[in-house]
């Protein structure tokens, strides 16, 4: 069956998922899954359809030494134990830079572009790159999209997506990108379904996992963002501190002696709810628990998410719904009947039976605002994106059979 294949890499993990081409625009889910512990302890795990484990195999650290090999493996499987044979692949990019504003078929020329924008995101960038130049060589008339998660934030004013620093440095790529823009993408595309009397309004999206930041949108499109530079701006999140005075990186290199690196991986990896409590960066376990940190941590969060969200109604001159999604999201009744009330002021209230039952509309019907719980999709845009651009482009072969 022909198929879209998404790809989602990361250091050490490779995400995919699978969409049968149904119709003219109709995707089917058919696989999720992912390849963890690269180079250490590979595991294969994937479900079907119906939500069931249809695959948990592992495999020795040198069967599976890097992303591309992940990827293969994964692929071999596909196509040899579901018979799925994709003929394009969308990859989540994490950054377009400053010029795209939507997702684009993969050239030679346009791997090197997007080679540029390592230096943005050298985490992130190197690896999302890795399989599109392994899947070119081992499938070189395959086509593949590449779909950034800075391109829905790409229309913001000058005021928006600038740093009051002196200007050469906007011109060298210093600049508020912002970031999970295919989630907000998502999230606009499901408004008029969901919130037909707020999708053309004012509306403040939270998109709260592991990462987590919010999104302006006005009419569905971003106006402003949490996230700036890095995806390090903004929100408290798992193991990132979100806003922080740049006076504390100097300090630390220079007080204490720190290097950029260690400062780096603190910034990545330490901070944020796990930092605050010492105990995890899940929400589960910190609910879950009776120390006192993991409190703070929470109250922490629900402080900095009320603040931004202000901020954000500002940006928009009032607000109209704010929409939780995205792990914590879509799943902490808590932390959303917290946030909700730190959004009395705006006119929000909760409908505490609805939130238990995790909406989706969960604004009680004497609230000014509406609140919404809309489960996210990046795969499923990246999906919509891949075959919208191989349509356009009459590029779409039939049965090319092969895959990565
Ligand atoms: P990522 O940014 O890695 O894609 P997700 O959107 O999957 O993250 O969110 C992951 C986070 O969601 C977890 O770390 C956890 O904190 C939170 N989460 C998931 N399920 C629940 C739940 N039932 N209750 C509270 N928090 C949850």
């Amino acid at each position: 069956m022909d198929s879209i294949l998404v790809v989602n890499a990361g250091s050490s993990s490779v995400k995919f998922e699978a969409f049968a081409i149904a119709g003219s625009a109709d995707l089917k889910f058919q696989v999720r899954g992912q390849m963890d512990g690269i180079g250490r302890q590979p595991r294969l795990r994937a479900r079907g359809p119906d939500g069931s484990q249809i695959v948990d195999r592992r495999f020795e650290a040198q069967q599976i030494p890097d992303v591309p090999s992940a990827l293969h493996t994964a692929g071999d499987w596909l196509r040899e134990q579901h018979e799925i044979h994709p003929v394009a692949v969308g990859h989540r990019v994490v950054h377009g830079g400053p010029n795209y504003d939507r997702p684009v078929l993969v050239t030679a020329e346009v791997l090197a572009e997007l080679e540029k924008y390592v230096p943005l995101a050298p985490l992130h960038q190197p690896n999302n790159l890795a399989p599109i130049r392994s899947i070119a060589e081992r499938f070189p008339t395959l086509p593949q999209v590449a779909c950034f998660d800075t391109a829905f934030h790409r229309g913001h004013s000058p005021v928006t997506d600038h740093y009051a620093i002196p200007e050469p440095y906007y011109a060298q790529g210093v600049r508020r990108y912002g970031f999970h823009g295919l989630s907000y993408e998502y999230i606009a595309q499901r408004l008029p379904a969901v919130a037909p009397e707020c999708a053309e309004g004012r509306v403040v999206v939270a998109h709260l996992g592991n990462g987590a930041s919010m999104c302006a949108m006005l009419g569905g499109r971003s106006i402003d963002s949490t996230m700036g530079f890095t995806a390090l701006e903004g929100l408290p999140m798992g193991t990132r501190p979100g806003q922080i005075d740049p006076g504390v990186i100097l300090f630390l290199i220079e007080q204490r002696g720190m290097s950029p690196a260690a400062v780096q991986d603190m910034l990545y990896s330490e901070c944020g709810l796990k930092g605050l409590s010492g105990i995890s960066n899940d929400v589960r376990e910190l609910e879950a628990s009776s120390n006192p940190r993991a409190a703070f941590a929470l109250d922490y969060f629900v402080h900095r998410i009320a603040l931004h969200a202000g901020m954000l109604a500002a940006a928009l001159g009032g607000l109209d719904a704010f929409v939780f999604t995205a792990g914590i999201g879509e799943n902490s009744v808590s932390l959303r009947a917290r946030i909700a009330e730190k959004l009395g002021w705006l006119g929000a209230r909760l409908d505490a039976a609805a939130n238990a039952a995790h909406g989706p509309r969960i604004s009680a019907p004497d609230s000014r605002i509406g609140l919404f719980v809309i489960p996210t999709n990046e795969e499923l845009m990246i999906a919509q994106h891949t075959l919208a651009l191989l349509r356009d482009a009459s590029t779409l072969p039939r049965q090319q059979g092969k895959s990565s």
